[in-house]
């Protein structure tokens, strides 16, 4: 019977994103999720076969065969492949985006295909020989050097009959890793030795029975023994494959579980209920820092494992991993894959392929984690849910929380959304009664959440005291030091969001119809709204108390540092930011420093705040909330409450308790106000009540359209274009310039689209894109499409 696939294939065109047909040669063993050689006009290209069938729809003559399979094991399953569907919809990204962000990490493309002999017969053919001799061969090299091999369909039978394997690799040599293990034989144990070397060799195997080689060479038996040994059938050497394994070489103290409070168990009992009812459910889990969410988490993790369904656990960054990575490794030891980043290529492929295996009862890792391929999922999590780092900032701009929830509604799995500070979108859904609130209201064993306190710069001005540390904060210090504690010090810098402040009022200069900060220009001294493009000049003196101090804004980690030894030279300072964790491990490695107390002070950017323990911590400094508050975003007033929360939770995580010290020149704002006082509600009700008056999510739905292009006036042009294609259909923020406006040669300017249905707007503008993509401008203007975007710099 005939058998046709459905292929989609590798080349970026937003016209070709559909499936082609191809014909599944006789003998050929392809599957649905494997990736595919076919034959594209001229060209010969790769693909994912994304379905298979019997029968052919129409034309039949014309439709061409796949040439070669890639894959052994398919490297996507049938609901990833779904999934991409979907996600293409969803997030206005092509499919093939879509795959090509789940296949397994360490998947690459081949860059090469290459043959050997496998045949179980003395070959006959020149051709073959050469192949049995040489060992694996570059195909193209082989079949030049014997064109008789290349003659139609003399490989593939040879393929066919087993002679002949084609394998693909890549530059990174994407296989199992192996090792060579010599074994000691039946033969081998009774056997008397001749010579010394042999003599050690059999007493160190005898032991053992089998080692890798490089062990036996470690202890003194040279490669030549061995094989001396094997010439006498006292020992077989083979391959055997060993897993690459992330934690290797780490040791983890096993842990039991912990008698849970009473709030833990009422929120564990719902999650589990909705797990072994197979219920697809969502459960907004709102507890405060130090409450013991991550303990639910590990329990309910327990309870669907032993339900026979695996857990995702999704974390915002890899910095975060080790501490939370060492809590998963004590508990379910070495049933846990870890996905991330860093890892190495073949650490990467080898923690999928036991995902996939079922090897692994629990994936723990960043966004990207969310496409973990269980077969049987039962459970995911998103600890600390509200945070930007789930939405991935590239094609295909997806949100893993989204992704999460498509998942789970078609395993019928459960949903955990922790978060001391929930998001707007997930706080509102479970006030809609779509999602279950949980709360965790309380700190374990009832420990006070650490008292915040805020400094008024503007005070400290007037005053005369001009350091970039208030009065309080080096006082809190000092007496830290003196108890022989530590302190994090915290710098919320986005060196581009660059505002006008006044130090003497604490006046910050916006944009009066969408109350975001205004952007300060260099060129032009001008101030410019990057959401409505109003722009006014830079102000000589404060608008609101004609002060003389206005200024635009900025300080890094290093100018802290310096200025933080002038008062206390004595103490020993590690920072931590883009710049001392470039390289892999430095992360870990300042945090360990710092965990060991070989430091007193950690300051660090956002980078700092988040998912750290460190019992000895008991003052927490933030430098100034205002570069927080005064981002040129709608969600600054969210992500200042957000960081201001998590940062508080730093301190006093042990007995000795902690305090907060937080300094800056709006004492007033409500974010700054509410994380003060630890009050959520009282956060989310102005919060939610700003955003509905402006209109902004969660109450509407944005598209930011991007665009950036070499030359400034096609790229307004082109703005122009775009918003023309979409006017009347849609509400429409811009064209204006973004507040990077600039980068790499690029000039950028963006329009966002804004609509109160989803479906609808997503029609909208990718009616509009696919008239930009018909029209001149997508020669030299490139247009990226973001749904829901969580930064519009
Ligand atoms: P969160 O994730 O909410 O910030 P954690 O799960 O890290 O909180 O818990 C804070 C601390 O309390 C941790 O040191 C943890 O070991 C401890 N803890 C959590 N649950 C319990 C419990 N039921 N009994 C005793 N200690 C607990
Ligand atoms: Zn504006």
């Amino acid at each position: 019977m005939e058998r046709f696939a459905e292929i989609l294939v590798r080349i970026h065109h937003q016209r070709l994103d559909r499936p082609f047909t191809y014909r599944v040669p006789p003998g050929m063993d392809v599957s649905v999720g494997s990736r595919v050689v076919v034959p594209f006009g001229p060209r010969r290209i790769e693909g994912y076969c994304i379905g298979l069938a019997g029968d052919l729809p129409a034309a039949a003559a014309e439709v061409k065969d796949i040439e070669e399979v890639l894959d052994d094991t398919p490297v996507l399953t049938e609901e990833l492949i779904k999934l991409a569907g979907w996600g293409a919809a969803r997030y206005l990204c092509s499919q093939m985006d879509f795959l090509q962000a789940m296949v397994p990490p360490g998947v690459r493309w081949v860059t090469g295909k290459w043959a050997a002999y496998s045949g179980t017969e003395e070959p006959i053919s020149a051709a073959c020989r050469y192949l049995q001799e040489k060992g694996p061969v570059k195909l193209s090299a082989w079949l030049k050097q014997f064109p008789e091999m290349d003659a139609a369909g003399v490989l593939r039978r040879l393929r066919r009959e087993g002679v002949i394997t084609v394998t693909s690799r890549d530059a990174q040599g994407m296989k199992p890793r192996t090792v060579r293990e010599a074994v000691l034989t039946a033969e081998g144990r009774r056997a008397e030795p001749v010579g010394s070397k042999q003599a050690l060799a059999l007493e160190i195997l005898r032991k053992d029975t089998a080692l890798p080689l490089s062990h036996l060479a470690d202890a003194g038996v040279s490669a030549a023994t061995v094989r001396s040994l094997a010439a006498r059938s006292w020992v077989e050497i083979r391959e055997k494959e060993v897993r690459r394994d992330p934690l290797d070489g780490e040791h983890f103290e096993p842990e039991e579980p912990l008698p849970l409070t009473l709030a833990q168990k009422e929120a564990l009992e719902q999650i589990s209920g909705a797990i072994n009812d197979r219920k697809s459910g969502v459960f907004l889990l709102h507890g405060v820092t130090g409450s013991g969410k991550t303990e639910v988490y590990l329990q309910a993790i327990a309870r669907t494992a032993s339900a026979g369904l695996g857990s995702i656990v999704l974390v915002p960054e890899i910095a975060l991993t080790p501490q939370i990575i060492e809590r998963f490794a004590s508990r379910f030891g070495g049933r846990i894959a870890v996905l991330h980043s860093r890892l190495s290529a073949g650490e990467r492929y080898d923690e999928w392929r036991r995902v996939a295996e079922g090897d692994a009862v629990v994936a723990i890792g960043a966004r990207s984690a969310v496409f973990a391929p269980f077969a049987k999922l039962g459970l995911i999590i998103l600890d600390e849910e509200h945070e930007a780092t789930y939405k991935q900032d590239e094609t295909p701009r997806y949100h893993a929380r989204e992704v999460a929830l498509w998942r789970a509604r078609l395993h019928k799995a459960a949903v955990v959304l922790g978060s001391a500070t929930p998001s707007l979108e997930s706080y509102r859904l479970a006030e809609l009664g779509e999602y279950t609130l949980s709360r965790l209201p309380d700190r374990i064993e009832n420990r006070p959440m650490p008292p915040v306190e805020i400094v008024d710069m503007r005070q400290e001005l007037k005053e005369k005291h001009r350091s970039i540390f208030s009065r309080l904060l080096l006082s809190t210090l000092e007496s830290t030091f003196q108890q022989g504690k530590q302190a994090i010090l915290l710098l919320n810098r986005r060196g581009y969001a660059t505002f006008v402040l006044c130090r003497e009022c604490g006046h910050v200069m916006r944009c009066k119809s969408c109350d975001i900060s205004l952007k300060f220009h260099m060129a032009g001294e001008a101030l410019r709204c990057h959401y409505c493009d109003y722009s006014e000049d830079y102000p000589r003196v404060c608008p609101v108390c004609s002060g003389r101090y206005i200024r635009h804004f900025g300080t890094g980690t290093q100018k802290v540092e310096e200025e933080l030894l002038k008062y206390f030279p004595d103490r020993r300072v590690v920072r931590l930011d883009a710049d001392t964790t470039a390289r892999k491990g430095a992360h870990k490695k300042i945090l360990t420093q710092f965990k060991k107390k070989e430091a007193d002070v950690l300051i660090g950017t956002q980078m700092v705040a988040k998912g750290l323990d460190f019992p000895d911590v008991t003052l927490v400094g933030v430098i100034t909330a205002d570069t927080a508050i005064n981002l040129p975003d709608f969600r600054a007033g969210e992500r200042t409450f957000q960081l201001l929360t998590q940062v508080a939770g730093r301190a006093g995580r042990g007995p000795a308790g902690g305090r907060v010290v937080v300094q800056t020149y709006t004492p007033d704002h409500y974010a700054i106000l509410a994380a003060k006082d630890h009050d959520y509600p009282t956060f989310y009700r102005e919060e939610s009540q700003t955003r509905q008056e402006l209109g902004y999510p969660p109450y509407s739905v944005l598209v930011r359209l991007l665009l950036a292009g070499a030359d400034e006036a096609r790229v307004i042009d082109a703005a122009s274009f775009l918003a023309a294609h979409l006017e009347g259909s849609t509400d429409i923020l811009g064209p204006s310039p973004c507040p990077l406006e600039k980068i790499r040669g690029q000039f950028r300017w963006q329009l966002v689209a804004r609509g109160s249905d989803t479906d609808t707007l997503l029609r909208i503008v990718k009616k509009a894109s696919a008239e930009f993509g018909g029209s001149t401008f997508s020669g030299d203007v490139r247009l990226t499409l973001d749904v829901d975007p969580q930064s519009l710099l």
